[in-house]
């Protein structure tokens, strides 16, 4: 018997039950019951997902593959100190898994239970053709006693909160994966000739590393916002800041990818709270990855919808959203930082040089492109889904829609000047991504000349002041 072990979402060794597979104590996440001969670990990069394009977009740069390939050979190596291999596959999952398990005689598959629609889909075509059995580990309502009901699942956030926050006692993590009594996987030398395929992709490898691009540097990061500075204790009030390493915890990306277990990390704060401190701060962490939560629950509840004009409300509606000449200028200002709203060119800006941006940033941004130039929603998530280092299909897709009023939510508009003045009240986050103004105070918030000023902005237009004012 063989069983492949599929570590997509999974790229890690901490809190990774898809790695106790095949061990004597089924508690330890082996839920088929069954004690396979051999295990063979395998990952598969998604051609598609990474080299196709979405309404004319590419659907990930050069900077979110990067970082995918840094992770999968930072996990391939720390595999590699137990003499286990990992084989590398590249193209359409479902063919390159089936062909692959084929090839070794697999009898049964145990993979991450995804939330996107693409890799369900993967999943249900390998299910037509081998035993496939999937854990939920990157979920915080993962287990089955905590799993909600999909046809019962809340729309909205509030009431999805007040049902499930009070049954959040999170299951224990698990402790960094040591090889097992009783473990067979396959080795090193045994698994190299499968990643033929994988050696395409040599030319885009690069060495330094971009955040959430290795588990040790994502359980780095959690030690040090977490223990070190203790900046999960001023969150709430610092958490819509805009530029700067601990005004928020960028866990984000190392969630998304998976190098980082979203159970561990509430554990993590559960334990901060019982031994240093429980205040505002420490609750509002724990309630925003309860909007991760939310997002993947609705994922899975509504699928495919989500990507139609109208999400989850309305006519399914798959057509390329389309734009006039002067709105595909005006998309393309808006995404090269350039439209002349200086909020939304330096927040566009921080995107396109560092693959992220604040919560605080996205909404004004998303904002701004659907209700203010008045362009479809989904160009704009295709546009972050390019280029987020965070990338999530379920917490991008979902905050754009819930902005655009598609999705649980009414329509979310932000008056971008307004939100200007409270978050950036003196222009410095502005001042430091766009050198090029040099307008002093809030005074720099001003749209340049030929920018078609929303009405709703003249009242908050004519309170931006010089400095001292
Ligand atoms: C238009 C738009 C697109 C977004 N796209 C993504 C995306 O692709 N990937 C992504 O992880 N987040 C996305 N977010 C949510 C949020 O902006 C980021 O999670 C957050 O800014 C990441 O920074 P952080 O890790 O410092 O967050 P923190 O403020 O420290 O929050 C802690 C964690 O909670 C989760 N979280 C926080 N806010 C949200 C939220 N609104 N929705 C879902 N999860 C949340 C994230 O996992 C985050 O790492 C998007 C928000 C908007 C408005």
């Amino acid at each position: 018997m063989t069983r492949l072990v599929l570590l997509d979402q999974a790229l890690r060794l901490h809190d990774n039950p898809l790695l106790f597979s095949g061990t004597a104590d089924n508690n330890n996440g082996d839920a088929t019951g069954q004690n396979p001969q051999q295990l063979v670990a395998v990952v598969c990069l998604d051609k598609a997902a990474y080299f196709s394009r979405q309404y004319g977009l590419q659907r990930a740069n050069l900077q979110r593959l990067q970082q995918q390939l840094q992770l999968i050979d930072h996990t391939a190596q720390a595999l590699e100190q137990f003499d286990i291999g990992l084989i590398t596959l590249f193209g359409e999952p479902a063919t390159e898994i089936s062909t692959l398990a084929r090839s070794l005689q697999v009898t049964d598959i145990l993979a991450a239970t995804p939330h996107g629609y693409r890799e369900q889909q993967t999943i249900a075509l390998l299910s037509e053709r081998f035993a496939v059995t999937t854990l939920d580990i990157n979920s915080l309502l993962g287990s089955a006693e905590l799993a909600p009901e999909l046809p019962r699942l809340p729309d909205s956030f509030s009431a999805f909160r007040k049902q499930r926050e009070p049954l959040l006692l999170v299951t224990a993590a698990l402790p960094p994966f040591q090889p097992q009594p009783g473990q067979q996987w396959l080795t090193p030398v045994e698994t190299a000739p499968f990643s033929e395929s994988f050696m395409q992709l040599a030319p885009f490898r690069q060495t330094s590393l971009s955040a959430g691009s290795s588990e040790q540097q994502a359980l780095q990061r959690l030690n040090d916002y977490i223990w070190q500075h203790a900046a999960i204790s001023h969150y709430k009030t610092s958490r819509n800041g805009l530029l700067g390493d601990y005004y928020a915890s960028k866990f984000s990306a190392a969630l998304a990818t998976g190098s980082l277990s979203v159970r561990f990390c509430w554990q993590q704060i559960v334990q901060f709270e019982q031994q240093q401190l429980t205040n505002e701060s420490t609750y509002w962490l724990k309630f925003e990855l309860l909007w991760r939560e939310f997002f993947r629950w609705q994922f899975r509840k509504y699928g495919k919808s989500w990507f139609s004009k109208n999400a989850i409300k309305g006519p399914l509606d798959f057509s390329k959203p389309s734009l006039n000449n002067k709105q595909q200028l005006k998309f393309n200002n808006w995404c090269a930082g350039q439209s002349g709203v200086p909020f939304i060119d330096a927040n566009m800006r921080l995107l396109n040089a560092s693959g992220l941006m604040s919560n605080r940033g996205r909404q004004n941004v998303a904002s701004y492109l659907i209700h203010d130039l008045g362009i479809d929603w989904r160009l704009g998530a295709a546009y972050f889904e390019q280029r987020l280092l965070d990338y999530d299909v379920a917490s991008n897709w979902g905050n754009w829609s819930y902005i655009a009023g598609s999705g649980n939510s009414g329509e979310r508009q932000f008056n971008v000047i307004k939100q200007a003045i409270s978050y950036d009240s003196n222009g410095d986050f502005v001042r430091a991504m766009l050198p090029e103004l040099s307008a002093s105070g809030s005074l720099i918030h001003r749209p340049a000349a030929h920018v078609t000023v929303p009405g709703h902005w003249h009242n908050w237009l004519a309170k931006l002041t010089g400095p001292g004012q």
